[in-house]
């Protein structure tokens, strides 16, 4: 599928297989949740520009090469969070953003309950934090917001997306990268990923 990256490394699957597992509690859930995390990052930043920079070890000068722009981890809460920690060991000089998003009950459509960012998005790396791919409506949401605010590099870093939020975030923003641990069947008539590994939300938070 063009612009989603399932990262099907072996690792990945075999944390994924036991985070989709009902009988996981919070505990371990969050700890599966961060390796999964820490592993899909790698791919989701393979291409992040650098430029090159040049050091003094203590023997001669070397030539090396630091990040191009700033980088900004932007969690979408509750679940993103769950991400958060172990991306942060990785790109510790990270920014981090929030956005707050519910999903109404009724309708499955996102409602803005908080958000902040750093100034000058234009200027960053956006990671965008969200483990359920689920309508896309959250995620074409949290993109919308992001983009009104400047940000020209969005990805978006996910665990498990339904085909029908591939399509939404295709549809309104083309040029947003997908990376995933996993596509799966569908939805159910609740919005629910299938068989997806039920609210990632509560299972991390134990509510
Ligand atoms: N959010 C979740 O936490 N799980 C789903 O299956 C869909 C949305």
């Amino acid at each position: 599928m063009n612009g989603v990256t399932v990262i099907a490394h072996p690792l990945v699957r075999h944390n994924l297989t036991r985070l989709r597992d009902k009988r996981t509690q919070p505990q371990e859930f969050r700890r599966l949740l961060g390796e999964i995390a820490s592993l899909m990052i790698y791919e989701a930043t393979r291409d992040f520009s650098v430029k090159k920079v040049s050091v003094e070890t203590p023997l001669a000068a070397a030539n090396g090469f630091q990040l191009a722009r700033e980088v900004v981890l932007v969690p979408v809460l509750r679940a993103g969070l769950g991400m958060l920690d172990s991306i942060l060991q990785l790109i510790p000089h990270a920014r981090v953003g929030f956005i707050g998003l519910k999903r109404e009950e009724t309708t499955l459509r996102a409602m803005f309950y908080h958000k902040s960012f750093p100034k000058n998005l234009e200027q960053f790396e956006v990671l965008l934090l969200d483990p359920m791919l689920a309508t896309g409506g959250s995620a074409v949401a949290a993109m919308n917001l992001l983009a009104e605010q400047g940000a020209k590099r969005i990805r978006l870093v996910n665990l498990v997306a339904a085909p029908e939020g591939i399509r939404a975030v295709q549809k309104n923003h083309p040029r947003v990268p997908i990376f995933t641990a996993s596509v799966d069947k569908k939805l159910n008539e609740r919005g629910y990923i299938l068989p997806g590994l039920g609210d990632a939300g509560d299972r991390l938070f134990g509510t």
